[in-house]
């Protein structure tokens, strides 16, 4: 099996975004402690959990609090999950945000909109989007923004929220950011974060490194999306967050930083991002 490589530039790297409890790494036998491991000797000092439906929420939850280290986590419904939204999922999420600081607990998310898959009708994604919105709200907590192939409908439903005095002055980041330059000039204007991950240090991307160079640096957040979206020269091995200072490489090459900077700013604009 190809072996993968490994770098840090002597950075101390805050990974926003690693679903370090998917069910993928359990099934090739990597163990989250072979992970955090892992990523403590690339330098990644803070992991952030993200949930997606409710059963991973919860377990983003219980390894948050399982494991040693400076893990944080979120709890949220993805829209590939909304049509499985209930009454009752609203309930667990009150129950969690309710109770945020002893679980650990920094956003709301990923929620949003998803119309390149469709794995639910639009009307009840945009439904269920808007109701964790206004949850967001009132619990005064950041969002974790999943927006792809639904720009418009998403920037609307957004600024509908900031027009009527709905959201917080730190709304959350768009993660993965797939936005275009223009488009994701407006959530910045609104208040977020763009979150940059493995697909920035594709040769065929385009689009990502133009977003890279415009976002104005307070803004820009690093993730891995780990399992998912591995960068180069790791592509197509399982991704973790040791990885993650392969993004503030092209980040710095790109910005044309050094690396030491580019993981202090970013570590910084992600602590800011989820208030820790
Ligand atoms: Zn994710």
């Amino acid at each position: 099996m190809r072996q993968p490589q490994y770098f840090s530039g002597g950075g101390v790297f805050f990974d926003t975004h690693a679903h370090i409890a998917d069910r993928r790494f359990e099934e090739a036998g990597v163990t989250v402690s072979d992970i955090l491991g892992r990523a403590a000797e690339a330098g990644v000092k803070r992991i952030l959990i993200p949930g997606d439906s409710e059963e991973s929420s919860r377990k983003a939850v219980s390894t948050c609090l399982e494991n040693n280290g400076e893990l944080f986590c979120s709890v949220g419904i993805h829209p590939h999950e909304a049509k499985d939204y209930t009454e009752d999922t609203e309930k667990y999420l009150r129950d969690m945000l309710s109770s945020r600081k002893e679980n650990r607990l920094c956003a709301l998310g990923e929620i949003g909109l998803d119309y390149y898959y469709d794995l639910s009708p639009r009307d009840v994604q945009q439904t269920v989007f808007r109701k964790q919105l206004e949850l967001a709200f009132e619990y005064d907590i950041p969002i974790i923004l999943h927006e792809r192939d639904a720009t418009g409908d998403c920037l609307e439903i957004l600024k509908e929220f900031h027009n009527r005095g709905q959201m917080r002055a730190n709304p959350g980041v768009c993660h993965c950011c797939s936005m275009s330059p223009e488009a994701a000039r407006e959530v910045v204007k609104i208040g977020f974060y763009i979150g940059f991950d493995g697909p920035l240090t594709f040769k065929n991307n385009k689009k990502g490194p133009v977003l890279a160079q415009e976002t104005p640096m307070d803004r820009i957040v690093i993730e891995t999306d780990s399992p998912y979206l591995t960068p180069e020269p790791n592509r197509g091995l399982t991704n973790e967050p040791a990885f993650v200072p392969f993004v503030a490489k092209k980040l710095a090459e790109i910005r044309n930083a050094d690396i030491e900077q580019i993981a202090e700013i970013t570590y910084h604009n992600g602590s800011t991002l989820y208030e820790i």
